[in-house]
C-alpha cells in the first residue's frame, strides 16, 4: 500500500469503511447522472473512500493512488480519504459533495480530461470551478461550499485567488448560488463517526518463517475482510523470489489449487459484485501478476498434478474471463501447462 495513505489511513479495516464507502459512491453519483462524459471516464477508475483519522493533517480530504506508486497521472486505483474530525464539522451532504466533487476533479485535471484545465488558473481553482460543476449535476447547494471554506481557522495560501477564480467562473457561467437548488441534505454521519481507530498494518507473514499454504490462504481470508493486498503481495513475491524456480512454481501451484475450489469463481463474482476493490482482493485475481512473474522465470517448473487438474478445470470454466480480462495469469500459466502436457499426461506433475 502507499506509505502516504498508510501513514493517513488509521481506520482502513475495509469492512467497518464500507457504509461509508457506499455512502459516499451514491453522493458522486448523484454528482455524475447528469454529467455523463465525466461518469463514463471515472469508470475506468477504481475509487474508494475512507475514513481516517489524522488530527496533524488540517485538510478535509485528499485523494491518492491506492497503490505503490504515488501517481495521480498514470494510477487506476484511487483512494479519497476524509480526515474524520474535519468532516464531523460539516453539517449537510452539500458540503462534502463540494469535498468529493473537488477530489474527484484532481483525478480529472491530472489525466487531462475534458476542458478541466481550462476552468481557471492553477490546479486547486480548477478542481473548485469543476466542484461546482459537479454539485450543480446532483442539484447540491453551492451556498454549503462556505461552509468548507469555514472549516480552515485562516485562509489557507492562495485561497484568495481561488475564491475570486471561483466567483469569476460563477458569474461567466451565470450560475445562481441562491437559485431554488433544493433544500440542503444533511450529512450522514453515522456512516463515519462512530469508526473506532484502530490502527494496524498487516504483519508480514513471510519474515515469520515458512508459511504453510494453510496460513497464507487464511491471509487470503483476511485481505477480504481488512483489505491491504499489497503488503501481502509483496510478502508473498520477495518469498518466491529467494526460491528455486521449482520450489516457487510449485508453492504457486499449490496456493492456486487450494483457492480456486474455496472461493467463488472470479467470473461469477465479477457479473454480481459492484465493488471493484472486492474483485482485486479475490485471491485468484490477487495471484495473476505473481503467477506471471513466477512462471516466466527461466528455469524448471514443477506442477503437482492434483493442482494441475483443478487449475485446469477452473481456467476452462472461467474462460472468459481470463481471456479477456487476465491474461497475466492465463499464457504464462496455460503455456506451461502445455509444454508439461507435450511430454504425456504421465509427465504432467514433472520438472519441465
Ligand atoms: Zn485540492
Amino acid at each position: 500500500m502507499n506509505i502516504d495513505l498508510a501513514v493517513v489511513l488509521c481506520l482502513a479495516n475495509e469492512k467497518k469503511n464500507q457504509p461509508f464507502d457506499d455512502y459516499c459512491a451514491g453522493v458522486v453519483s448523484r454528482m455524475l447522472a447528469q454529467n455523463p462524459d465525466e461518469r463514463a471516464f471515472l469508470q475506468q477508475y477504481d475509487i474508494h473512500y475512507y475514513i481516517a483519522d489524522n488530527p496533524s493533517d488540517n485538510s478535509v480530504a485528499r485523494v491518492v493512488d491506492a497503490d505503490d506508486n504515488d501517481d495521480l497521472e498514470n494510477g487506476r486505483h484511487f483512494a479519497i480519504v476524509f480526515n474524520r474530525d474535519i468532516l464531523a464539522r460539516l453539517d449537510t451532504e452539500d458540503s462534502m459533495a463540494f469535498v468529493i466533487g473537488h477530489e474527484l476533479s484532481h483525478i480529472l485535471y491530472r489525466k487531462d480530461f475534458g476542458d478541466v484545465k481550462e476552468l481557471a488558473y492553477g490546479e486547486e481553482a480548477c478542481c473548485d470551478c469543476n466542484a461546482i460543476r459537479l454539485m450543480r449535476g446532483g442539484g447540491y447547494n453551492l451556498l454549503d461550499i462556505a461552509a468548507v471554506d469555514a472549516l480552515y481557522p485562516c485562509l489557507p495560501e492562495g485561497m484568495e485567488s481561488r475564491l475570486s477564480e471561483r466567483r469569476a467562473f460563477i458569474q461567466r457561467n451565470d450560475i445562481s448560488m441562491t437559485s431554488a437548488l433544493g433544500k440542503s441534505m444533511p450529512l450522514q454521519k453515522d456512516t463515519f463517526i462512530h469508526l473506532q481507530k484502530e490502527p494496524w498494518k498487516r504483519e508480514n507473514i513471510f519474515e515469520q518463517g515458512e508459511p504453510d499454504v494453510a496460513r497464507i490462504i487464511a491471509e487470503m481470508v483476511d485481505i477480504i475482510e481488512r483489505g491491504d493486498r499489497d503488503s501481502f503481495k509483496r510478502g508473498l513475491r520477495d518469498f518466491l523470489e529467494q526460491k528455486s524456480t521449482e520450489e516457487a512454481t510449485k508453492l504457486v501451484m499449490n496456493i492456486l489449487g487450494q483457492v480456486m475450489p474455496k472461493f467463488s469463481p472470479v467470473t461469477e463474482m465479477i457479473a454480481t459484485c459492484r465493488h471493484r476493490k472486492k474483485i482485486y482482493n479475490h485471491p485468484v485475481v490477487m495471484m495473476s501478476d505473481i503467477v506471471m512473474e513466477q512462471f516466466n522465470r527461466s528455469g524448471k517448473k514443477l506442477l503437482p498434478p492434483a493442482d494441475v487438474q483443478i487449475v485446469a478445470k477452473y481456467m476452462q470454466e472461467n474462460r472468459l474471463y481470463f481471456e479477456q480480462r487476465d491474461r497475466r495469469l492465463w499464457e504464462p500459466l496455460r503455456k506451461t501447462m502445455a509444454a508439461a502436457t507435450m511430454f504425456g499426461s504421465n509427465n504432467i506433475g514433472g520438472r519441465i
